[in-house]
């Protein structure tokens, strides 16, 4: 897979780093570095495109703010990429219409907006599948007796942050370990924005340390903490048309952290509820709450 990066500022230049010190540097064909002091409405993008594109598979545009990511379907079409990431860290990175444009500009051509670059799974893209093996959504393994003997990343966050993790896990009680693994992802730090995303509700760097926590709450198999739906006050969507659903941000930045059952009933998965209480201020029955003992999580 050959990969052409277009990168700006200092998250920018993480990601390049990680992925360079993991095992990608092979892949990538091409890097363009744009100045972070670029404007976000730009009149002609085509002032801006690179000089140098090689032949690429995948694109992947990472810290450009604003218009000057339409460059990506102009360099798709030049470079012969069929697919393109376009990881969002920042509320204000790409507003919808701008998203709606950047799609609309292209042609068989996969596209994804993963929100954060370490929510990325596998989708039905050849590219995507590959850069996943190694890169997006973390997964780990762990092997612990009461204490965290090593911790293996099978997936780690494109920014680094998992094998840091990882690493500072070692040692630490597995009943700690959610706790631990929260602390030391902001240590890391992330670099997210603190901002709340007004499309899902918390910020972009919560969403991330979600995902940090879900992949140790997988691999040890479960968690002290959940939001936790009570079957028989839950009224099935009803009335409430599935209020809780639609307020949690992971469901809306695409997870499946609250489903429906058949029995029109909701479900929080424990591993991926990341413990914002949204959907419990929202249920108008009062079906949710905070479970505080042990839950088993599906590995
Ligand atoms: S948990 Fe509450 S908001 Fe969600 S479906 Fe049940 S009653 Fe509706
Ligand atoms: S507390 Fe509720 S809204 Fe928040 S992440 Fe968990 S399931 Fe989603």
């Amino acid at each position: 897979m050959k990969i052409f990066i277009l990168s700006s500022g200092k998250y920018g230049f993480r990601i390049i780093n990680n992925l360079v010190s993991h095992g990608l540097s092979s892949s990538i064909v091409g890097l363009e570095e744009f100045s972070d002091n670029i404007p976000e409405f730009i009149e002609d993008v085509s002032n801006y495109m690179p000089v140098n594109l090689p032949e690429c598979d995948l694109i992947i545009s990472v810290g450009l703010f604003g218009d000057i990511n339409l460059l990506v379907s102009e360099i798709a079409s030049k470079t012969g990429a069929k697919t393109i990431i376009i990881p969002i860290h920042h509320p204000r990175q790409i507003p919808n219409a701008l998203k709606e444009e950047i799609i609309n500009s292209l042609k068989e051509t996969t596209i994804v907006f993963p929100k954060p670059f370490c929510s990325l799974s596998a989708v039905y893209d050849p590219y995507i599948q590959e850069f996943v093996e190694k890169f997006g959504k973390p997964e780990l393994n762990i092997e612990a007796d009461k204490f965290i003997k090593q911790v293996q990343v099978k997936r780690g966050a494109p920014c680094g942050s998992t094998w840091y993790v990882a690493e500072e896990l070692v040692g630490v009680g597995v009943d700690e370990a959610e706790f631990e693994a929260g602390n030391k992802f902001h240590n890391y730090p992330c670099m997210a924005s603190m901002n709340k995303d007004p499309l899902c509700g918390d910020t972009v760097m919560h969403l991330a340390g979600y995902k940090t926590k879900e992949a140790v709450k997988r691999a040890l198999g479960f968690t002290f903490n959940a939001a936790v739906v009570d079957k028989e006050i839950c009224q099935g969507g009803e009335d409430c048309a599935h209020l809780c659903l639609n307020v949690c941000p992971n469901v809306l930045c695409g997870d499946d952290t609250i489903s429906i059952e058949n029995d029109g009933k909701a479900i929080i998965d424990p591993a991926s509820c990341g413990l914002c209480k949204k959907c419990i201020s929202e249920c108008p029955y009062g079906a949710i709450e905070i479970f505080n003992e042990k839950i088993a999580c599906r590995k």
